[in-house]
């Protein structure tokens, strides 16, 4: 392994930096406290190049490896403090572009993806139901084969970006009988008759990414807007997880460098009892955790992003980056709003919407228990 980065790759590191800098983190406070997905940063993101980092040059995107990929997404990470946003990029990008690139017939990835990668388009992705979650394969979504296609009808929950998205790519199955093999997946567009997008959830972080409730009445679907063959759903959702759980936490890595350098900064100018409050043990070695945290993740996803760009399948390694990468995430929340006391428990300085974005992690892409149990299989256990 080797992540000694070339010149270029640096470069491109400061250039997205300086980019989410200038133009992502204006009004973010108030963007946050009325959830609002901010539409026009969406679209900067986008001509700047970031959704089709990875992408093939055909569909406009940036052809860039996944190491490279990796750490344009820590620099966007480190520069824009809207993990919100971030995280609503990732979704589409793992789990709507991925599955899109890999399954779908040539004239779907063409109709689709450029648009996509454009930020002329949102997609969204919709696996878990009211009822199915960590279970994800006991869906009820139901795909009745017709003439010519298919006809939908179910309900999907949770689901980024359900509320502003054009396209989504969704899990239903054939026959609930077959268990995973009776699962297949569709991309579905907004504005097709039966499909809905009921409610918007309310939730506590990640305000700027919109989540809502997909709903399928009698939908039908075209036969060539299936992704892969039918039965084949299950292996495209844990294909998508792979990518996802692997790459979806870059962005944090950056984050956690942008928390632990403030933290840094206030430790030293914050003075109690005749000092600057970093003289105390107990607050640098808090500080300390959060810097072996950083480099820890660093290491995890710069590996799992080595082995994806060696072409691996490695589904364990993208559950330890994905559970290592948000439970740091989320200790490391906790130890910067220590070290601010009352006035990280405030709005004033951002720390207490970091520890909220960052309590999602550990439930999407499947939850740190979920994660523990994939790791457990590969032990055997
Ligand atoms: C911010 C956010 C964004 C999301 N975006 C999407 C999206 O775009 N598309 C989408 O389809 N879904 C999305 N989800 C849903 C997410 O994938 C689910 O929340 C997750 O899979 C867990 O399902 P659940 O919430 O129904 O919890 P449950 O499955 O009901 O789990 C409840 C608790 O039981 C534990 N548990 C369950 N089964 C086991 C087991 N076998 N072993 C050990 N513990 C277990 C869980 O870890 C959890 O602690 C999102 C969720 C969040 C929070």
């Amino acid at each position: 392994m080797d992540f000694a980065w070339s010149e270029e790759q640096l470069q491109f590191r400061r250039a997205v930096i300086d980019f989410a800098r200038k133009e992502l983190n204006s009004s973010l406070p108030g963007r946050d406290r009325e959830a609002q997905f901010p539409r026009e940063n969406w679209i900067k993101c986008a001509r700047f190049g970031i959704h089709g980092l990875p992408f093939p040059e055909a569909y406009g995107g940036g052809n860039s490896d996944i190491l490279t990929t990796m750490l344009s997404m820590e620099g966007l990470g480190y520069g824009c403090s809207d993990n919100g946003l971030i995280f609503a990029i990732n979704a589409q990008m793992w789990s709507v572009q991925m599955p899109l690139l890999r399954f779908a017939r040539e004239e779907v990835r063409q109709k689709y993806l450029p648009a996509l990668i454009r930020g002329e388009i949102i997609g969204a992705h919709g696996m878990s139901e009211p009822d199915s979650g960590s279970d994800a394969y006991s869906l009820r979504t139901r795909a009745r084969k017709v003439e010519g296609g298919y006809v939908l009808s179910g309900t999907k929950t949770f689901v980024s970006n359900g509320p502003v998205a054009d396209v989504a790519v969704v899990f239903a199955t054939v026959d609930p009988k077959r268990g995973m093999w009776g699962v297949s997946a569709f991309i579905v567009e907004m504005g097709t008759p039966g499909f809905s997008v009921s409610r918007h959830i309310d939730k506590m972080g990640l305000q700027s990414s919109p989540m809502g409730e997909l709903i399928f009445e009698d939908c039908f679907i075209p036969e060539e807007n299936r992704l892969g063959p039918e039965g084949a759903g299950a292996n495209i959702f844990k294909d998508s997880m792979e990518w996802e759980r692997a790459c979806i936490l870059g962005s944090y890595v950056g984050a956690m460098e942008r928390q632990l350098e403030r933290a840094v900064a206030y430790a030293r100018d914050r003075r109690q009892f005749g000092q600057p409050i970093g003289g105390f043990q107990s607050v640098a070695n808090r500080i300390v955790d959060m810097k072996v945290r950083l480099e820890t993740a660093r290491l995890l996803l710069y590996r799992v992003a080595w082995l994806k760009s060696q072409g691996k399948s490695t589904p364990m390694d993208a559950a330890i980056a994905k559970l290592y990468l948000s439970e740091a995430f989320l200790q490391s929340g906790m130890d910067a709003m220590r070290t601010y006391g009352g006035w990280g428990y405030t709005t004033e300085f951002g720390v207490e919407r970091d520890l909220r974005d960052a309590l999602g992690g550990i439930f999407y892409s499947g939850t740190s228990d979920i994660q523990r149990n994939i790791i457990a299989r590969f032990l055997g256990l």
